[in-house]
């Protein structure tokens, strides 16, 4: 348990430097890629880009584990691009918006679909299906002044091995300035905020002893396990 005193920032490792990113805030892209908007039963070409946020202290490092939430007999795996804002800014333009984005990692937006589904039936909140403990595996971050703002790439997961989810970055629907625009317009960003953009097709159901690998191309890569 940790002492009321003690408390600070979860932080997240920064690829080759003994700096670590402080977490302020993780903001969560819905629906943004078409072969996944599909599986889940809309239409694609239909919806403007909707955002729903997990605490900050979801965060799992690459190479942790994850207990197996309680409350869900249907823990699914979202692969994601995350990108790391590192200037503040409300109101911003796609135009300019990669001039606000620190770097990037991937996560994982781990979801408890039950819940998340019950949620969405009876028109209440998802923060159980989507904001639980240790919802948000991601790996160590890497500045764009080093790779650069990737818009391809192929995006994909394994679960012991075996293939789920395989797409390319290419294929959001909402592109990371375009996401930044909208996001920008409800809240004013800051250094320390996390947005996952979004999940292709392939989602489904992890179980305890799990092990989870995936990653963007040109990227990183993460490994958690389920336990
Ligand atoms: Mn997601």
């Amino acid at each position: 348990m940790s002492n009321l005193f003690d408390l600070s920032y979860p932080t997240v490792a920064i690829a080759g430097s003994q700096d670590r990113f402080p977490v302020r805030r993780i903001y969560c892209v819905g629906r943004n890629y078409a072969s996944h908007v599909r599986e889940m039963g809309h239409d694609p070409d239909r919806d403007l880009p909707f955002f729903f946020m997990k605490p900050p202290d979801a965060i799992v490092e690459s190479e942790g584990s994850v207990a197996y939430p309680p409350q869900t007999a249907n823990l699914h795996h979202e692969m994601e691009l995350v990108a790391a804002i590192g200037r503040q800014g409300a109101g911003i333009s796609a135009d300019e918006a990669n001039g606000y984005i620190w770097g990037y990692g991937v996560g994982i937006d781990l979801t408890r679909r039950d819940l998340q589904e019950e949620a969405k039936n009876q028109g209440r909140p998802w923060d159980a299906g989507k904001g639980f403990d240790q919802s948000a595996p991601i790996s160590a971050l890497h500045p764009a002044a080093e790779i650069g703002h990737p818009s391809t790439g192929r995006i994909w997961l394994e679960v012991n091995g075996e293939i789920r989810q395989d797409s390319d970055i290419d294929k959001l629907i909402w592109s990371i300035p375009e996401i930044i625009a909208h996001l920008s317009g409800l809240f004013t960003l800051e250094p320390g905020d996390l947005i996952y953009t979004g999940t292709p097709a392939g989602v489904g159901p992890v179980v305890a002893g799990d092990r989870l690998s995936g990653g963007v191309d040109g990227v990183d890569t993460l490994i958690i396990d389920i336990v």
